[in-house]
């Protein structure tokens, strides 16, 4: 059941703008931008109030996505797709948090086609009830979950949803989902596959926040096409390698850190035949790691 929001045309996107009530923010000459078949952008975390004056840890959220937004936008390339890793909403996953979200994401849509999944703070049904033109009944109804597989030029892209109960912490994948994994992943053997989700595997700096990890990096470890794990929740921006040679990366928030000194922003990727870049698009462009780029090369197969 991917949710998956097509990329606009610019007369849709400015006669929507004009219909919300709201200025059409793009950047000069969003359109006619060419696409980099190879790069991907990642938000995560971006934990939207319905009211966009809302702070939370001394951050205003929406003032955090509107300015990772435009950061983005002003890239000088479109890229394949935009991925949003989860925690969208504030806290729990509130009608009017999504009606927000919608509303600050919308610029990102002439741009290129946005994949959003789910976290801890979000509320499935309330989720699909605010994109019900792309809450479209797939094969995977049954699974009941907010799941979607997608290709890129050099990958294929597994998104998962780790929520379990909605504004408690830890996440869970279940069996079933668990098994609709490893036969998407099995069935596509030719390109390296990259598996996103919010909740984070274990790594050297943090406790595993899904509870059904080790299920995970079973499945990830047991199909050499699987190169990396891509998740948020833990609001901090860190990469390593776990022992099968699978990378994991660690989104930053667009919106709050954890821990002071950690960086908020976007990532971008670039994928080659060998692996890929990852590099930190920072809000703060005096933070140490903004621009950071960390370079991946794929376990072989
Ligand atoms: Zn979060």
């Amino acid at each position: 059941m991917p949710i998956h929001l097509p990329q606009l045309t610019r007369r849709d996107f400015l006669k929507r703008a004009a219909l919300a009530g709201v200025a059409a923010m793009l950047a000069p000459g969003a359109f006619a931008k060419t696409r980099d078949e190879d790069m991907l952008a990642f938000f995560s975390d971006t934990h939207i109030a319905a009211d966009p004056a809302e702070i939370s840890r001394h951050v205003n959220m929406a003032d955090h996505l509107t300015a990772v937004v435009r950061d983005f936008s002003a890239w000088p390339v479109a890229p394949a797709a935009v991925i949003v890793n989860g925690d969208l909403a504030l806290k729990e996953g509130l009608p009017g948090d999504y009606a927000t979200f919608g509303k600050l994401i919308d610029p990102v849509r002439a741009l290129a086609p946005i994949h959003l999944s789910l976290g801890n703070h979000d509320e499935r049904q309330h989720f699909w009830s605010a994109f019900p033109a792309d809450a479209a009944k797939t094969a995977e109804a049954a699974l009941q979950r907010q799941v979607a597989v997608f290709a890129t030029a050099r990958a294929n892209w597994f998104l998962l949803d780790s929520l379990d109960q909605t504004n408690v912490s830890d996440g869970l994948l279940g069996s079933a989902q668990l098994g609709w994994l490893a036969t998407k992943i099995a069935a596509r053997p030719a390109k390296p596959a990259v598996v996103v989700v919010h909740h984070n595997p274990a790594t050297s700096t943090e406790k595993a926040g899904l509870k059904d990890v080790d299920a995970l990096m079973e499945v990830l470890a047991s199909h050499r096409q699987v190169k990396a794990c891509v998740f948020g929740h833990t609001h901090d921006w860190h990469v390593e390698t776990h022992v099968s040679g699978v990378h994991l990366i660690n989104l930053p928030p667009t919106a709050y850190v954890f821990k002071d000194g950690r960086p908020s922003g976007w990532v971008r990727a670039t994928l080659t035949d060998e692996g890929a870049e990852f590099e930190l698009r920072a809000l703060d462009r005096t933070h140490p790691e903004h621009g950071q780029i960390k370079k991946l090369a794929w376990r072989t197969a």
